[in-house]
């Protein structure tokens, strides 16, 4: 074997890459990988980076392993870029000009962020906080700047929000739906950190969309936000994302929002594997979530390993801490209004809905019982019934109501 020749091929080094090799090794297979990395630096948890912008961070924090880490698992870390795969012949293009082949190849490029088309501003002028380094250039601008736009009134944003008051900053939500978090929470609980985050001194835009500005002699943003002229120093975009599907659309995969997978983690070429937020599994779910993603890297390490476990599409949870709150959300998407039982519950600060379909709980949210988080998570994956979850969650005094979806 040359050293161009690898028995296995990543792109994408991010948490589905960490756990299928973790996967691999421990189960002993010894194969060469070469995991190719698109950033600067080694690979991180991403999660962490826009939470901490008031901690800042350093190029080597939140790493997931250290150097040896990979010398001693024989991986082949490159920082480099593909461009082009040609899938007839197994080979791999990088941008610095190199060409290895592979065995088989797993896809774990995840996603870009959505920068949306403002007329007045170039788009690489927009902040977004998809990466390390975006972040690292946004609390640059933070040192001299006041005035900041987010556009998106999603986890990405609200977070990012949150750590920009906290650094003393004017901030500035400019929403298309009408509550912050609405894809994960009912209204009701969306409301509580909408109002948490007016306190804080939070200006909130809903049904909104930021389609030009004017640029001005200092540099500052000056734009129209239902009928108010606002203006702007700094411009953060946190409007979703896409998956990084134009290699394996290039290269003739099938795809539409993501690469299409089975439930082992194939796509439509024999040889080629995805995984983690670029991959879209059944139903078009395309998961978006730390675990989830860490989840596939595991199932697709099974696959090669010839230990195929299908993939089920678990109800996997989101939670934020931001505006004093602890939010959490798992599996909200999968309610049917109308036809679930809803049972609402307030105690103290807690506030939770708990969702049920035949007896069975199916979703829950809640805000500020995050102790007890990891019983919510159990609850869910178990299907606890009603009665089991006034045991084992109870929420003393009972102010309870209860409501069809
Ligand atoms: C700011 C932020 C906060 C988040 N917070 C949470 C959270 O609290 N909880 C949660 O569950 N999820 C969170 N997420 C989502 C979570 O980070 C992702 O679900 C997870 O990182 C997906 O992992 P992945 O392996 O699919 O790839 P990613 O982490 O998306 O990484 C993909 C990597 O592939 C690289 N790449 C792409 N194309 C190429 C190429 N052609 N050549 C080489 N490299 C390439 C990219 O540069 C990137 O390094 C957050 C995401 C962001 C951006």
């Amino acid at each position: 074997m040359t050293s161009n020749n690898y028995p296995i091929i990543i792109v994408g080094a991010s948490i589905t890459a960490i756990s299928f090799i973790r996967t691999m090794r421990e189960h002993g297979d010894k194969r060469r990988i070469l995991l190719v990395h698109g950033e600067d630096r080694l690979p991180y948890k991403r999660t962490k980076i826009n939470k901490n912008m008031v901690r800042g961070f350093d190029k080597d924090d939140f790493r997931l392993a250290d150097q040896t880490w990979y010398d001693e698992n024989e991986i082949d870390l490159i920082m480099d870029r593909v461009i082009h795969i040609t899938a007839s012949e197994k080979l791999i293009h990088t941008k610095s000009g190199q060409i290895y082949s592979y065995e088989k190849l797993l896809l774990a490029t995840g996603v870009a962020p959505v920068v949306p088309v403002i007329n007045g501003i170039d788009r690489k002028d927009i902040h977004s906080v998809q990466n390390a380094n975006d972040v690292e250039r946004l609390l640059e601008e933070c040192k001299e700047q006041k005035r900041f736009l987010i556009i998106g009134g999603g986890v990405e944003g609200i977070e990012t929000a949150d750590q920009l008051v906290r650094k003393g900053k004017q901030v500035t939500v400019a929403n298309r739906m009408r509550y912050p978090l609405q894809k994960l929470f009912p209204d009701v609980l969306a409301k509580e950190l909408e109002y948490k985050m007016k306190a804080k001194g939070v200006q909130l835009f809903d049904g909104v969309s930021v389609a030009s500005v004017n640029v001005q002699a200092d540099g500052s943003y000056k734009l129209q936000l239902k009928g108010e002229t606002l203006f702007f120093d700094v411009i953060v975009a946190c409007a979703g994302a896409t998956p990084n599907i134009d290699l394996a659309r290039k290269t003739g995969l099938k795809t539409e929002r993501g690469i299409l997978v089975n439930e082992y983690l194939e796509t439509s070429d024999q040889d080629i594997l995805a995984g983690g937020d670029v991959a879209q599994h059944a139903r078009g779910v395309v998961t978006g979530l730390w675990h989830a993603a860490e989840h596939q890297g595991k199932l697709a390490a099974l696959n090669v390993l010839g230990k195929k476990e299908a993939h089920t599409l678990p109800p996997y949870r989101l939670k934020t801490e931001v505006f004093d709150l602890y939010m959490f959300s798992a599996a909200y998407d999968e309610v049917i209004p109308g036809r679930d039982l809803a049972v609402e519950e307030k105690h103290g600060d807690i506030h939770r809905i708990m969702y049920y379909q035949d007896d069975k709980l199916k979703a829950s949210v809640f805000v500020n019982d995050g102790d007890r988080a990891k019983t919510y998570q159990k609850a869910l994956f178990e299907a606890w019934d009603k009665a089991k979850i006034e045991a084992e969650l109870p929420l003393p005094p009972k102010l309870q109501f209860s409501f069809m979806g």
